[in-house]
């Protein structure tokens, strides 16, 4: 699929959605600088910018209340192979997504409806139905479940990243590990400024996830939300007892609705359950808010929330240890990403509402095509 007339072009961000435009766009002939910086090995003491992918677990499902996120869903979990094909870099894994929550005061049974009208595959479950299938669900009583077998579990966002950053610099495309500082636009072209020297393109593409909008020195109509997630550390008796859980969905009232996903090995060495689900918005207003944010090491009392939601869901639930960890959401009100052209040489790609790790192969390919003149009209910013 190789362009008769190479595009000089950048992406700034090299995240879950700007690595994959890079891979898209390096796939199709055209001459990619990808810029952004790696993880921050102590975020305490880190000076520079911070991205929402530094886990290795986010829950992949084809399932969506939204057709949008569902066609992005499945467009995205259709290429999972060639990525990792294409890096040598493994990210998923399907251990299935279960969807779960009260008959009476939750919709779950729309998932069901959902799924059954749009092909999903699923496995209905309810009661002692689900404590059989699910045997360390702590609560069944009342309770219905949609189980997404297949296309479903979980991903590694960071060997996602890494995974489509090796694919894009194997397609051609230069990698340049350093935050972009500013961006100037001429009738001639872009000039993305770093420390280690500016770059010239013809456009840019710019995916900076909760940084975008300050790079950008202008608001889009998104918010970023800080975010807090807990993880617990599994004894290898209880990473066995567990063995076979899937990621999991909570349907519920806010603060009461937390994503769980299984026993994930880390780099560490060890195995974590991690669950996350603010019951309280805390909004980061500015890039100093953002920084501060994640310096802080994220909300202790938000993680004693989750510890007792846990322990509601998992039963007897056994840990050795509990880690908080930072992140950083984006939302707009229209319920859509912002996937669009600012001017003639500067496009965005961002607004992940806590749910764009799965897709974002897929939300990576659509920031390519609007840096090449093809917009989705519903996404333009
Ligand atoms: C706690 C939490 C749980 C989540 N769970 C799920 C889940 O279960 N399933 C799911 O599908 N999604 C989930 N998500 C959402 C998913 O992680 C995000 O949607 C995804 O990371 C967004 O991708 P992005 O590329 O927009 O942003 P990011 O992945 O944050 O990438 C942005 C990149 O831009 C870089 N950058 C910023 N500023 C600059 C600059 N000036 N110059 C160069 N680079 C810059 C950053 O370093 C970063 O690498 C979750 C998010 C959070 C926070």
């Amino acid at each position: 699929m190789s362009v008769d007339k190479p595009i000089k072009l950048a992406v700034i961000g090299r995240g879950l959605i700007g690595s994959a435009a890079a891979r898209h766009l390096s796939k199709m002939g055209h001459d990619v600088a990808l810029i952004g910086p790696d993880e921050p090995a102590d975020f305490a003491r880190h000076g520079g910018v911070f991205g929402s992918h530094y886990d290795e677990g986010r829950i992949t499902r084809r399932y969506d209340p939204q057709a949008f996120w569902r066609q992005m869903n499945r467009a995205a979990i259709a290429r999972y192979d060639e990525i990792a094909a294409e890096s040598g870099v493994e990210f998923y894994r399907e251990a299935g997504a279960l969807h779960i929550g009260h008959r009476e005061t939750t919709d779950v049974a729309s998932v069901g409806e959902v799924c059954r009208d749009e092909g999903i595959t699923c496995e209905a479950y309810q009661d002692a139905g689900l404590a059989e299938r699910f045997p360390y669900l702590k609560s069944t009583t009342g309770m219905l479940g949609y189980f997404e077998p297949r296309d479903a579990g979980y991903i590694s966002p960071r060997r996602l990243v890494r995974a489509q950053t090796i694919a894009a610099e194997r397609a051609g495309a230069r990698i340049i590990n350093e935050p972009a500082l500013g961006i100037s636009e001429s009738a001639s072209g872009v000039t993305i400024r770093t420390a280690a020297g500016n770059v010239e393109a013809a456009r840019v593409l710019v995916a900076a996830g909760g940084h975008t909008q300050s790079l950008l020195g202008r608001s889009l109509g998104f918010t970023v939300y800080g975010r807090t997630v807990a993880l617990f550390r599994l004894s290898a008796a209880e990473v066995q007892r567990l063995a076979g859980m899937p990621s999991m969905r909570c349907l519920g009232p806010k603060g009461d609705n937390p994503y769980i996903l299984p026993p994930i090995p880390y780099p560490d060495g060890q195995t974590w359950l991690k669950l996350g689900g603010d019951p309280v918005d805390r909004a980061l207003e500015s890039e100093a808010d953002i920084k501060d944010w994640f310096r802080s090491g994220g909300s202790v009392d938000m993680a004693d929330r989750l510890q007792t939601q846990i322990l509601d869901r998992i039963r007897d639930l056994n840990f050795e240890e509990r880690r908080v960890v930072p992140c950083m959401t984006t939302f707009g009100a229209s319920g859509l990403p912002s996937i669009g052209p600012l001017s003639e040489r500067v496009t965005v790609a961002f607004g992940c509402y806590g749910k764009s790790a799965k897709c974002s192969d897929e939300l990576g390919r659509l920031g390519g095509m609007a840096l090449l003149g093809e917009v989705r009209t519903e996404l333009a910013p």
